[in-house]
């Protein structure tokens, strides 16, 4: 890696993953303009239709370029219609996350302002926090593997001590850097059901164990069942939530719901060597082609890339970037200057991420 010149991978997908792409690599241009940064982008196909098309979801040559890249944009990927011999999905999503080793799925669950509040509360402007789900183990190591006779099925889930001590980790340097940056309290709060099974009994004991190395980071546990219920009753008392692969599926839509919905929901998934940037939603097939999908989690995902590559490379006009995208969002919804169609609004696609685009290019939305 150049200092500030990056190689991205750009995997639009299916549905409306092609159009929030578009909008996301728009506002990129504009932060490369702003922030002298120089984002080379390799296009790369995948995804349902490019199975349905070629008889392969995810190509080992795509796969050895997103490989190859500094970081890789995802859209979203999957068709309902279109389907493995065995009736699963389309998801090279999940196949990269386990290639990769993209054990760290973070979701920002912060509530952004003007998007109308789903919560009538008055706390629920202050939600801010990040749902951590473990991407490569839990409930989903049984994908494609479970078992299944004339008379029973099973599926079983894998919890492995090196990967409960790297989420451990990553919870607890997120927490850290949260509370330095945006004055969140430095929490982690691990979410399992170690009251019933004991891979999860394990999980919470791995995870004490590894959290002891970060003292400075206050660990707890809460059960995912009464998670469900205190992310709907009480969702600003939370910070940075690790939590096994299927409960983080389940509840970062819980988490998405709670800010707006998906088009307001950007997400990472993060390993040691590499990481992947798409929106929590996937191709909205019901919208998709009518150009209102929110482009508003893709060009969030965006900023979270800079963000990461920022860090990795020490680019300091990266991580501005990132910062600058984020406020430009904040501007847009707070100021009343745009309105999507999910927050009850009129503005598309392309509208959203031209507003959004436009505050980075002058220089507005510069990081204070
Ligand atoms: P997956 O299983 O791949 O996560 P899904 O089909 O369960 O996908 P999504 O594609 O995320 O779910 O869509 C769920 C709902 O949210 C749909 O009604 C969709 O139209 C809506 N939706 C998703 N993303 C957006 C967006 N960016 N803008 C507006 N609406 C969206």
């Amino acid at each position: 890696m150049k200092a500030n010149a990056f190689r991205i991978a750009v995997m639009p997908g299916d549905g409306i993953g092609v159009e929030v792409i578009e909008a996301a690599l728009a506002v990129l241009d504009a932060v490369e303009t702003r922030f002298g940064l120089a984002i080379s982008r390799d296009l790369i196909p995948a995804g349902a239709k490019h199975y349905a098309e070629t008889g392969e979801a995810l190509p080992e040559d795509s796969f050895r370029r997103a490989e190859q890249a500094d970081a890789i944009l995802f859209g979203a990927m999957g068709w309902p219609e279109i389907r493995y011999p065995d009736g699963t999905e389309i998801a090279p999503q999940l196949d990269l996350r386990f290639r990769l080793d993209l054990y760290a799925g973070v979701r920002p669950i912060r509530a952004i302002p003007g998007v109308p509040p789903v919560l009538n509360a008055p706390r629920s402007t202050e939600i801010d926090l990040v749902i951590l789900r473990e991407s490569t183990e839990g409930m989903f190591a049984s994908r494609g593997k479970g078992v299944v006779t004339e008379s029973e099925a099973r599926d079983t889930q894998v919890i492995t001590r090196r990967t409960t001590e790297r989420l451990t980790d990553f919870a607890c340097d997120l927490a850290r850097r949260r509370k330095r940056e945006r004055g969140t309290p430095g929490r982690v709060t691990l979410v399992d059901k170690a009251n019933v099974f004991r891979s999860f009994a394990f999980m919470r004991q791995v995870f004490y164990e590894a959290a002891r190395r970060h003292p400075d980071v206050e660990a707890g546990h809460h059960y995912v069942d009464a998670m469900a219920l205190d992310l709907v009753r009480r969702p600003w008392d939370f910070d940075v939530l690790p939590m096994e692969n299927l409960f983080g599926d389940i509840l970062s839509d819980l988490g998405a719901g709670l800010i707006g919905g998906m088009g307001f929901a950007p997400s990472a998934d993060v390993g040691d060597e590499h990481a992947l940037f798409q929106p929590s939603h996937g191709s909205a097939p019901d919208i998709a082609g009518r150009g209102v999908a929110n482009p508003t989690a893709m060009i969030l995902s965006a900023g979270m890339m800079l963000d990461w590559l920022g860090a990795r490379s020490g680019s300091e006009a990266a991580r501005l970037g990132a910062r600058a995208i984020e406020r430009s969002v904040d501007l847009a919804f707070g100021q009343g200057r745009v309105r999507s169609y999910d927050a009850g609004g009129r503005d598309g696609t392309k509208e959203v991420a031209h507003v959004i685009a436009e505050a980075i290019r002058t220089g507005e939305a510069n990081p204070a």
